[in-house]
């Protein structure tokens, strides 16, 4: 088990925070992994931890995706992440008293790090760290953030589908394609909902079977996702997903959706490619959520302006499926390189 020393030896972002939260009996750690192209953003874990030190290495982990994930949207924004690693997830005053000082310390910061919510915190929690740091992105609506990222998430996960069917099929209509969405939540409820109208047979998996049938045309039970044919298998429920056994047993022809690390491990990316099955790397197409986010809350976007940004997404998997097709690469490695150009062009 590497300790606090061993992981900051390692790493290769810029800068650490630590700090130690007595009152609520908390680790803090703020990760700014990269602020080439910008401040360094990401969102706010509130997690319990076996130790502190896995709290400050998933910290540093997740500021590292961050980095690719905005740099790939195009957002002028930096890769950073933060965990506050907690015994219990605090709830009621205790938790605002946290979510205060956390704030104040965002603040210390001085525009550095602009924060948002991740597993265990939500607009709500956003909404009091806000009262004391502007640095602060996902607010409720009520409080002038743009509040939900799912249906955003969705929007460009859809425009990502759409993308990956005109490169396998020549065209990227959804009518009559079939697609597989695991896991109706936020995500997948609105991105099956865009799809039938848009004219395809939306097949839905999510352990909670009611949720399934209220948003496909037909269901697919959650244990036979793996072994249903369809055009599109969509991942909208949890990561590690695509997996040695699990690829085998794949009859679809894309794996288009908006888990994050869908790839148990980064060779699964090359056994997707050696099955000819097109994967859109998840943090590209998932990135609905950060764009929407930035478009409503720091730019002020109207919605034009934020259905080009969405558009978008598909256009850059457009182009990372054709440089992975040039290089003879899979498409997780391209979209990896376009991330480092971009970086590397920023100096
Ligand atoms: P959610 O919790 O609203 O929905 C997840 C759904 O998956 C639930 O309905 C749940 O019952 C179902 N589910 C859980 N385990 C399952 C299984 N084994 N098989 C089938 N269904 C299962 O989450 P969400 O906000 O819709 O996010 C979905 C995924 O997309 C998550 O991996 C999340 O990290 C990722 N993501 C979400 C956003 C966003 O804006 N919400 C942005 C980027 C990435």
């Amino acid at each position: 088990m590497a300790s606090f020393e061993e992981l900051l030896d390692a790493w290769d972002g810029e800068r650490t925070v630590i700090h130690r939260d007595r009152d609520g009996d908390a680790w803090i750690f703020v990760c700014l992994h990269s602020t080439a192209l910008g401040p360094a953003a990401g969102g706010t874990r509130l997690k319990t931890y076996d130790t502190p030190a896995d709290g400050l290495r998933d910290a540093m982990r997740l500021s590292a995706g961050m980095t690719s994930k905005l740099a790939v949207a195009g957002l002028p924004f930096g890769g950073g992440k933060a965990v506050l690693a907690v015994r219990e997830i605090p709830q009621g005053q205790k938790r605002r008293e946290l979510l205060e000082r956390y704030g104040d310390l965002i603040a210390s910061l001085g525009g550095s790090y602009f924060t948002s919510s991740d597993v265990n915190t939500g607009p709500e929690d956003m909404d009091i760290i806000g009262e004391r740091t502007e640095h602060v992105f996902g607010r409720s609506e009520a409080n002038g953030g743009g509040g939900n990222p799912g249906p955003h998430t969705a929007v460009g996960v859809y425009h990502g589908i759409r993308a990956s069917l005109a490169h396998v099929f020549g065209s990227d209509d959804p009518n009559g394609r079939s697609v597989l969405v695991q896991g109706a939540g936020n995500v997948g409820a609105s991105l099956a909902e865009q799809l039938r109208a848009a004219g395809a047979r939306v097949l839905a998996a999510d352990v909670d079977e009611a949720r399934a049938s209220a948003v496909g045309d037909a269901v697919v039970p959650a244990d036979a996702v793996y072994d249903t044919e369809c055009d599109v298998y969509a991942p909208c429920a949890l990561g590690a997903t695509l997996n040695e056994e699990t690829i085998d047993r794949l009859r679809c022809r894309v794996v288009a959706g908006s888990a994050n690390n869908q790839l148990a491990e980064p060779a699964d990316a090359q056994r997707l490619r050696e099955r000819e099955i097109l994967y859109a790397p998840d943090y590209v197409i998932n990135a609905g959520g950060a764009v929407g986010l930035f478009g409503v809350e720091h730019e002020g976007w109207d919605q034009s302006q934020l259905d080009a940004a969405f558009e978008r997404i598909g256009e850059t998997l457009s182009a990372i499926y054709a440089r992975a097709d040039r290089d003879g690469i899979t498409t997780a490695e391209a979209a990896d390189r376009l991330a480092a150009d971009r970086l590397s062009a920023a100096g």
